[in-house]
């Protein structure tokens, strides 16, 4: 049976630094399952669809035949063309949470999450890692941080990128992106029954490492 760690939590708490970190750590393999909602909706920006019920089921056969590669360098190919930063906008980020709220979408998804499942394991970030993707995981974390400390956060990635963004934006676009992923009908964002919470507001990147190794026994 091959070992899978969770962790989900809202938009820009820190999930794919910890969840990656953990996976280097242990010498797991890492989905990133956001990167494939947001190819999905880079896809159908670009077929010039809306990403609305009108083209639901479009937008689904579009995500289950995804020609997707993680490479090891850490970018993302989609038809064998570089999308990585591409899917790294904001705006790539709001059309992902669109595209997500379709069922149809994230069912045409799961069978390509679950594939990442490999031995000697996996640690998966999202939103549903551990209340749909995965629930027999052995160790789901629920992440989370003040929306004022993930704007923040946002905020530097960006500048420190050369891309100009306001603070008072960024954190409006991330509450819209997590009302809109709270209040879906289908994986509602929310923590697993048996989830374990960590808030790492005011936490460093390696003391959130520790204390998920620890809780995995390492
Ligand atoms: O995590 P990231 O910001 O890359 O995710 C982009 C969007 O994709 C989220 O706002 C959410 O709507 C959606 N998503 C999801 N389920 C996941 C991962 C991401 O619905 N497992």
């Amino acid at each position: 049976h091959v070992p899978v760690i969770c962790v989900d939590g809202p938009t820009a708490s820190g999930k794919g630094t910890l969840a990656s970190a953990v996976a280097h750590r242990l010498g797991y393999h890492y989905l990133d399952s956001g990167a494939l909602y947001r190819i999905t909706g880079l896809a159908a920006t670009r077929a010039g669809l809306s990403l609305d019920v009108a083209h639901e089921h479009t937008i689904a056969r579009m995500a289950g035949n995804l020609a997707i590669k993680f490479t090891t360098a850490g970018r993302v190919l989609l038809d064998g063309h570089d999308v990585t930063d591409a899917i790294r906008t904001e705006e790539a980020g709001m059309n992902a949470s669109k595209v997500s709220a379709l069922p149809a979408v994230r069912t045409a998804l799961v069978a390509l999450q679950q594939g990442f499942r490999q031995l000697p394991g996996l640690v998966a970030d999202g939103r549903d890692m551990g209340t749909v993707i995965f629930p027999d995981s052995g160790l789901k974390v629920y992440l989370t941080a003040s929306a004022a400390q993930r704007a923040d956060r946002r905020y530097k990635q960006l500048i420190s990128k050369g891309i100009s963004a306001t603070l008072p934006g960024l954190r409006a676009d991330l509450e819209a992106r997590d009302a809109r992923d709270s209040g879906r009908s289908v994986a509602p964002l929310k923590p697993a029954e048996d989830a374990l919470l960590l808030d790492n507001s005011s936490q460093t990147v390696e003391e959130s490492v520790a204390t998920v190794l620890g809780w995995w026994g390492e």
